[in-house]
């Protein structure tokens, strides 16, 4: 039997490996596994020279033996020779892992980051193993097979094995508390996760042991079943459909594959089908999916792989943030995956990958709208949180889909910013008039549809920042204005008599008890009402941004009271003796009627609203 001793830095190193790849020590599998792929791979080309006949059946088996307390990885790849175990495994390999890490040391604190879910090849296998066997039989002839035992990944020895097939057979010996890994189901997740598209068969079994004889009638059973694995199962794909050209893809085939990776059972409203070898080596699909509220909203998921091998979920490095509210699957063969969150936050190409999925959705979309526009109208409600969101967060996907941007309008029609301007934007004034609540400013919308000015329905949480952007960043020169927010383009133009404007306003602020109300007066173009309550725009932001905030404190709103100088009832209270309680009640009434146009009023004034209008109908009817 031969010894030998890895170089001196595994002391060092084994500890660190170890401690890293703690938080994920299920990757042991994929990268065991993913070895075997890499083997049979490598076979397959020695096949295809014709320097070894090809092979029927390629596999990589998974096997778990809870008796024996051992899980097996056995592929039928191109095996090693004493000495490549030697040298790759533990040399090459290591000295790898030595590179790696003065290379790529995690900063403080960053605990471990990417590193984690990237692993260290073989060597991962110690995270979970007191005693890690590779048995192996090289392809080429007469060579003679192998076997190579460590207990630490420190030291080994190497002997001859009696391993008969080519290929390489892998036994780690579970440590006491890694035990979940001989359950298969736990296996079989682990698998599921990191292996379900890698490219050659992986099957899991188990090695069950028999059932004991029973005894019947005192008859006992000589021969004993023999010990066989259960009949083993297919875990994954070989051939995932991002792979597939797009044009060979049906939309069943799309949707299948949707719902058997995400088991979202809800219809995916549409998807991106990257393919792309050039500037990027880049396939995968990404899902629009159905959103059901705002705040589901977050549940996306874009998973990476590496050549077919899961990495990781939402890597924000490579997928943009925004972009983590869709579902799917992006292959990035070319990724400089061994390294850390750092790096990959600093790494021009990464930086060029993560823009180049960007501009793909961006065009994804405005393609959408371009050629299926009454599809992507249906779609909008779904996706419009996700797309001001990106226009939001990254100013290049703005500048790309900003005419697909859509507008809602209170009467269900959509439009593009460019259709509500030129339907509705008067001189040079560029303003949008929306509606935060359609049902309770329903009065205060139709005042403007009556004017044949389109609101739109702006009523989700993204809406606020979007309207911000808009304004700011927006370079379109767009205002935009709630409907309850002034009176524009509501009254007739033309001089305003202050005398009676004052009087009113002083008899409104002695009748309500409101020394600082203001009060307007305006001749209504259409409205049968006496009064509205605007609430001037960026006050009442403001106030919103603070109650948001958790502080109520901020700038009071600036509200004023508009009467319609054309009402029958105000012409009455221009008259009306200040002191009477009549003129008190009617103006508290005028008020309340403005103020339930725009929001529920609370429960105290609800109450006295509702005590002075059933007064008011018994003195109109009864003169009591
Ligand atoms: P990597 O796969 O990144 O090269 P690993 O630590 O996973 O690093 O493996 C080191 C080397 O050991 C591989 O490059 C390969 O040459 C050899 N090796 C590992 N597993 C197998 C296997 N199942 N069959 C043949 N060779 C293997
Ligand atoms: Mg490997």
């Amino acid at each position: 039997m031969e010894k030998g001793t890895i170089s001196i830095n595994a002391q060092n190193i084994m500890p660190v490996i170890k401690k890293w790849l703690y938080s994920d020590k299920d990757i042991f599998l994929r990268e065991l596994v993913s070895n075997g792929c890499d083997a049979i791979a490598k076979y397959k080309l020695i096949a295809l020279k014709g320097d070894a006949p090809a092979e029927e059946d390629y596999r990589v088996d998974v096997i778990v033996d809870k008796e024996a307390g051992t899980l097996q990885i056995v592929d039928n790849g191109i095996g090693m020779t004493g000495e490549e175990v030697e040298k790759y495994i533990c040399q090459v390999a290591f000295s790898g892992a030595e590179e790696f890490l003065k290379q790529y040391k995690p900063e403080e604190g960053e605990n471990g980051g990417i590193i984690g879910h990237f692993g260290l090849g073989f060597y991962s296998a110690f995270m979970v193993s007191s005693k890690v066997v590779i048995d192996s039989l090289s392809w080429q002839a007469g060579a003679q097979a192998v076997r190579w035992t460590s207990e630490d990944g420190m030291t080994y020895d190497m002997e001859p094995s009696d391993r008969a097939e080519r290929g390489t057979c892998i036994t780690l010996y579970l440590n006491e508390d890694e035990k979940e890994f001989l359950d298969k189901y736990t296996v079989r997740g682990v698998l599921e996760k990191y292996c379900a598209f890698m490219p050659v068969p992986v099957y899991l079994s188990e090695v069950k042991k028999p059932e004991p004889p029973k005894e019947e009638e005192g008859e006992a059973k000589e021969d004993k079943p023999e010990e066989k694995p259960a009949e083993p199962e297919q875990i994954n794909e070989t051939t995932p459909l991002w792979l597939k050209r797009p044009s060979d893809c049906t939309d069943e085939e799309y949707r299948e594959f949707y719902r058997k990776v995400f088991h979202d059972y809800e219809e995916p409203l549409f998807w991106i089908h990257l393919n792309a070898e050039y500037p990027f080596n880049l396939k995968g699909i990404l899902y629009f999916p159905k959103i059901r509220n705002e705040f589901t909203a977050s549940e996306g998921r874009v998973k990476l792989f590496s050549n077919q091998v899961f990495v990781a979920d939402n890597i924000k490095e490579i997928i943009p943030e925004f972009l983590l509210l869709l579902k799917g699957a992006i292959d990035c063969p070319d990724l400089p995956l061994n390294v850390s969150r750092s790096f990959l936050q600093n790494d021009g190409y990464v930086k060029k990958l993560s823009a180049y999925i960007t501009r793909k959705v961006a065009d994804r979309l405005t393609g959408e709208f371009n050629t299926k526009r009454e599809d992507y109208q249906k779609y909008w409600d779904d996706i419009h949180p996700f797309v001001k969101y990106g226009c939001i967060r990254d100013e290049k996907f703005y500048d790309r889909v900003k005419d697909a941007i859509l507008f809602k309008t209170t009467t269900g029609e959509y439009l593009t910013v460019k259709e509500y301007g030129d339907r509705n934007f008067k001189d040079d004034k560029k303003t949008v008039f929306y509606a935060s609540d359609p049902q309770r400013q329903a009065q205060m919308i139709q005042l403007y549809r009556d004017q044949d000015t389109d609101v739109v329905v702006l009523d989700t949480l993204i809406d606020n920042n979007f309207i911000s952007f808009m304004e700011y960043s927006g370079k379109d020169g767009l205002t935009f204005r709630r409907v309850d927010a002034s009176m524009e383009g509501l009254t007739e133009q033309g001089d305003s008599d202050e005398d009676t404007r004052k009087a009113l306003e002083e008899k409104f602020r002695k009748a309500l008890n409101q020394p600082e109300l203001e009060v307007k007066l305006e001749k209504f173009k259409s409205s049968e009402m006496p009064a509205m309550i605007t609430v001037e725009e960026q006050s009442r932001r403001f106030t919103e941004m603070a109650k948001q905030w958790g502080n109520g404190m901020g700038l009071p709103e600036k509200r004023a009271l508009v009467l319609n100088a054309a009402h029958p009832l105000i012409e009455y209270l221009k008259t009306a003796d200040a002191e009477s309680d009549m003129t008190e009640m009617v103006c508290s009434q005028v008020l309340d009627l403005a103020e339930m146009s725009r929001q529920m009023l609370a429960p105290e004034r609800m109450v006295a609203f509702l005590t002075r209008s059933n007064k008011l109908l018994t003195i109109f009817c009864t003169d009591k």
